[in-house]
């Protein structure tokens, strides 16, 4: 009897996915890298049955390859090394909401927003929230140690995450981290953990801090005159000590892809819009948002839009929340990067985006977390990217992207991780004793590297 059969045998042939159009949908994620079908797709319901899967996969030497929500943009749940997937989509329970300890306990498969509702409805506050939060679970977003607009006065995942139940390759399972806000007992193994992109084992339980429910929150939407004046719009507000909860910037090239479908109009000259959200005390909130307002206008805004109410900060929020989709279904192609640069070099960025784009002839938008520098460069074409010589100008934007993203001080990636995508960057980032040191932690957990290989390093 093969694997594949005793898995079936232990857990059920409607769990074990082997036919190729159930399997069609678990070579695939959103990063557009192509199709990897593996050869059978595991939809586990509990730890023990992660624990069979990583035991029987151990003992027949089976790559395997952890997914949740397949929502990931740099493919790192897609099985390059054939074998089997591991989805926990079907782990959905919240175990716990715990008010006075402000902790939840979730399966891996929780949605991210559904998570979200659930604390909110106790008055509580999870606040990593990627943009994906209606499709993205909390098994991928521990992998990726995922972001979102809040990360800036919030944090990401990993700020938020006290603890696991991980399943190692070979079955073995360990319970990490802890309950309480603090602790320093031995190595941070939960920080190593997240962020490890489902390379060091598969969750079966997260454990998150949450805080209590930010009382209001306001926001307003400056219009700039350029990228330049919206930089520093984003460094005076930083230094006058305001901490927004979301400080967003939108360039004219993702402004001018929605400004059809916006609840607002925008005068056909911005440059660059910023969306800024406080939240904190209703009483202190309304005068501190203004006073943003008087600081974009100082630096040069030419319009500046304050959410009266709640349904209209929706709306404000609704034109940057349509960039993505609005630069995909304006274009035959589009991939967006997560690179993050020091602040103070963001409109240096976008200069050199401009750049990029008139040396490749390829379009950009770019968008993202002005207040983490955090910059989601979108690269955008109407011709085929097989053709070859789009092919090779893709490629070399990308090159030109990270080559200007580590010159100014950047990082690769601030959310979406390295997966396959940016595998073969990763040694111009670190250097190859870092790189060393790196891949010798993932054969301390994993010493014959069956889960997840091919991902984060070049092969
Ligand atoms: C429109 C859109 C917007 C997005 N916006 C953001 C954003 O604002 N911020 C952001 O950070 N990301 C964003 N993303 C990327 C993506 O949603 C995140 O990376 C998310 O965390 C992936 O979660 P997932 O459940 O879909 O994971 P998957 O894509 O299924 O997997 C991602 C990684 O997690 C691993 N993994 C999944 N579950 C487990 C588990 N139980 N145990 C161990 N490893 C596991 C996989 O092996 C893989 O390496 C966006 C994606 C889209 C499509």
């Amino acid at each position: 009897m093969g694997v594949y059969e005793l898995l079936e045998r232990e857990l059920g042939r409607d769990r074990v996915l082997r036919d190729e159009a159930a399997l069609e949908a678990y070579g695939r994620d959103e990063s557009s890298l192509g199709r990897f079908p593996p050869d059978a797709a595991v939809l586990a319901r509990s730890r023990e049955e992660i624990e069979i899967v990583l035991r029987l996969a151990a003992e027949y030497a089976i790559p395997v390859t952890p997914r949740g929500a397949g929502s990931g943009m740099t493919g790192g749940a897609l099985p390059v090394r054939g074998g089997l997937v591991l989805s926990t989509e079907a782990m959905r329970g919240i175990r716990l909401i715990d008010p006075d300890d402000r902790i939840a306990i979730v399966e891996p498969g929780v949605i991210n927003g559904d998570l979200q509702k659930a604390a909110e409805e106790q008055g509580l506050f999870y606040a990593p929230d990627p943009a994906s939060l209606a499709m993205c679970s909390l098994g991928g977003n521990v992998a990726e140690n995922a972001g979102g607009p809040r990360a800036f006065k919030y944090g990401v995942t990993r700020d938020w995450t006290l603890g696991m139940t991980v399943t190692l390759m070979g079955g073995e399972t360990l319970k990490l981290g802890r309950k309480t806000p603090k602790g320093v007992t031995g190595y941070d193994l939960v920080a190593m953990f997240v962020g490890s992109e489902g390379t060091f084992g598969v969750t079966s339980e997260i454990t998150v801090r949450l805080i209590g429910k930010p009382e209001a929150a306001a926001a307003l939407i400056a219009v700039m005159p350029d990228p330049v004046a919206a930089g520093r719009a984003v460094s005076a507000i930083i230094r006058r000590g305001f901490r927004p909860r979301a400080l967003e910037l939108m360039d004219k090239s993702s402004l001018d892809h929605v400004r059809s479908r916006a609840a607002f109009t925008f005068p056909a000259d911005a440059g660059a819009i910023l969306l800024i959200e406080l939240d904190g005390e209703r009483d202190t909130l309304e005068g501190a948002i203004l006073r943003c307002g008087d600081l974009c206008q100082d630096l040069g805004a030419s319009e500046v839009i304050v959410a009266r109410d709640d349904a209209d900060r929706e709306r404000l929020w609704r034109t940057r929340r349509l960039c993505s989709v609005s630069l995909r279904e304006a274009h035959r192609w589009k991939q967006s990067e997560d690179i993050v640069v020091p602040t103070g070099s963001i409109a240096e960025m976008l200069r050199r985006v401009d750049e990029i784009s008139a040396r490749s002839g390829l379009l950009t938008a770019t968008f993202g977390h002005a207040g983490d520098g955090n910059l989601h460069v979108n690269l955008l074409s109407d011709e085929n990217p097989r053709d070859r010589d789009v092919a090779a100008r893709i490629e070399a934007a990308l090159a030109d992207l990270f080559r200007a993203t580590l010159d100014l001080g950047g990082t690769l990636s601030g959310e979406h991780g390295i997966g396959i995508s940016k595998a073969r960057y990763m040694a111009w980032e670190q250097s190859a004793e870092v790189i060393d040191w790196q891949k010798r932690l993932k054969r301390l957990w994993d010493p014959r590297e069956l889960l997840n290989p091919g991902k984060i390093f070049a092969a």
